[in-house]
């Protein structure tokens, strides 16, 4: 390292404030003549720009209810079907059953057989 000042040599203070010999706020660098005197500074941007600090991820919840997508969403298709069938045993019987209806029922069906 050259000194900016007077272009002469520096100490290098890196490795002694790794080691604790110097305080982490001590200088990088420091010229070699006293009367100069130049220090040099670690550069503020280069500390500064790390990763910015990583955010607590919730944790991932075990998916014990659903052993497999398929066999849920098969298991859904048929309260679907089984709701239809309400529907038009229902429309027989002289009510108008609206798919929201269907749809509500369907979910019912879904949630109560587990
Ligand atoms: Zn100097």
């Amino acid at each position: 390292m050259q000194c900016p000042k007077c272009g002469g040599e520096m100490w290098d203070n890196r490795q002694k404030k790794a080691d604790g010999t110097f305080k982490a706020n001590a200088p990088d660098y420091k010229c070699k003549l006293d009367s100069c005197a130049e220090v040099v500074w670690p550069d503020k941007d280069e500390q500064g720009a790390g990763p910015p600090p990583m955010r607590e991820q919730p944790p991932v919840e075990d998916e014990q209810d659903a052993p497999a997508e398929h066999f849920t969403v098969s298991k859904f298709k048929h309260c679907i079907v089984d709701a239809t069938m309400l529907a038009e045993w229902a429309k027989k019987h002289g009510l108008n059953v609206s798919d929201v209806e269907i749809a509500k029922w369907a979910t019912t069906l879904f949630i109560n057989r587990g």
